[in-house]
């Protein structure tokens, strides 16, 4: 069985719904994952952001407008007045739920159970909207099968279990829908896998059920090698490799979520990355398998800082860097990119909320230096050390850029570099030249 996930501007409007509908009415069995319409999940935050400052009012107001824009939605999606009204019902039963939590103490709990309603709502509406048309399908609550442990992390086996009953509880459906990103944790509570986690949803169920693939469906054709906001003519890459396509989403691409190549990767379950506006497209297709002696695409992620600490100490010194990287686990930090030399280390973060602690901490190691407003473009591809010419080839590429850092030898599929957010521009457009042309 495939597992598809349509993200929220897949499934944004009524008529969009009925496009997703129709794609995937073609008599093969499926999972189907959806996300919340598009810009629903942000305002479910909108209206917990007021919650929490106990804005009952101002909270009331965007529920009546998101509302009065679902019974616009339901009303053109579905053609008989029976569907119409089961429809309603479905949207009334929802927003009773979010208003059950506009109340003067709001917590994390609720706030967690109010952004569900999203994936509720558009799960529901698709589910109906393919029952009035005829089709045999069936829900797949992902509250009852999704779920984090102690540690906030997928509980694969209570996952594969639960989705296997509620698969048996249903053996006859042909399409079977469930609701992307929402989850319980460890304590049963009504919990998330963080924003755009829907696409994790569909990796955990695909992993979990061996699916024969897994499909992340959005608006391009795939992912891009370069860029487009910044260069012209790029071209979809046909095929990554798992890792390559981690890089990738981890620093900058944005259609799909770094979190969802894991689960894949391990089960080794090809994700095929497809365009609803053009469903015959053949996308990207990321799988374990390597494309050897050829540079892929290259992608930038903005809003980093790099810091480095010079040190006397550090000059034949074991023990530098194990005290150096705990300050930044104290303070919850992750680092991307290391380079050393022998009296000094260059890290990049782009979380900077603690930065100042940070730095009062690292100064007593010696001399520190910040850089700000830096950015990592990250080149991927066939970047094994033994195959020659490749990181020479994108080095060739920066020549006119100054560059604050190199990453090569981390893995086999990349070369980092870092620029000032300033050049990121000419950098990639000068990769591009090189690499690509
Ligand atoms: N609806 C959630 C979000 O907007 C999850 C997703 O779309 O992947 O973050
Ligand atoms: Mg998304």
């Amino acid at each position: 069985m495939k597992v598809l996930k349509f993200g929220g501007t897949s499934v944004g409007s009524a008529q969009r719904m009925k496009d997703v509908a129709q794609l995937i009415n073609d008599g093969e069995r499926k999972i189907v994952v959806l996300s919340a319409m598009s810009g629903t999940t942000n305002t479910l935050v909108e209206i917990s952001e007021y919650l929490y400052r106990k804005n009952t009012e101002g909270a009331n107001d965007i529920i009546n407008r998101l509302e009065g824009k679902y019974r616009r939605h339901v009303d053109e999606l579905y053609a008989t007045q029976e569907f119409k009204q089961k429809g309603l019902e479905l949207i009334k039963a929802n927003f009773d739920e979010i208003r059950s939590h506009a109340k003067d103490f709001f917590t994390l709990f609720d706030e967690k159970a109010v952004l569900a309603q999203g994936e509720l709502i558009s799960t529901g509406m698709v589910n109906l909207y393919l029952q009035e048309c005829g089709v045999n399908s069936a829900m797949l609550p992902a509250l009852e099968y999704m779920r984090t442990d102690k540690n906030a992390e997928p509980d694969a086996a209570y996952i594969r279990e639960k989705l296997r009953e509620q698969l048996d509880q249903q053996p006859n459906a042909e399409i079977y829908i469930t609701q992307g990103y929402i989850c319980r944790n460890a304590y049963g509570e009504i919990d998330n896998l963080q924003r755009g986690g829907s696409d994790y949803t569909a990796s955990l169920i695909g992993a979990a059920i061996k699916a024969e693939e897994i499909q992340i469906w959005t608006d391009i054709d795939g992912m891009h090698n370069n860029d487009p906001r910044f260069v012209e003519n790029t071209q979809p890459v046909r095929n990554l490799h798992f890792e390559e396509a981690a890089e990738l989403a981890y620093f900058g691409a944005k259609i799909l979520h770094p979190t969802c190549i894991q689960p894949a990767k391990f089960a080794n379950i090809p994700v095929r990355l497809l365009n609803t506006m053009d469903p015959k497209a053949p996308g990207t297709l990321i799988s374990n398998e390597t494309e050897l002696h050829k540079i892929k695409a290259v992608a930038a992620k903005d809003n980093i800082t790099a810091i480095k600490i010079k040190s006397g100490r550090m000059l034949l010194a074991y023990g530098f860097l194990r005290k150096v990287f705990e300050i930044f686990e104290s303070f919850h930090t992750s680092i991307d990119m290391i380079c050393t030399s022998e009296v000094g280390v260059s890290v990049t973060i782009d979380n900077t909320r603690h930065l100042n602690d940070i730095l009062d901490e690292l100064r007593k190691f010696g001399t520190v230096t910040v850089d700000e407003d830096m950015c990592i473009i990250c080149v991927v591809g066939d970047l094994d050390w033994e195959n020659v010419g490749f990181e020479t080839k994108a080095l060739d590429a920066m020549r006119e850029v100054p560059v604050r850092m190199i990453s090569y030898g981390g893995s086999n599929y990349n070369i980092s570099f870092l620029v000032r957010q300033s050049d990121k521009k000419r950098a990639l457009q000068a990769l591009s030249k090189e690499l690509f042309s």
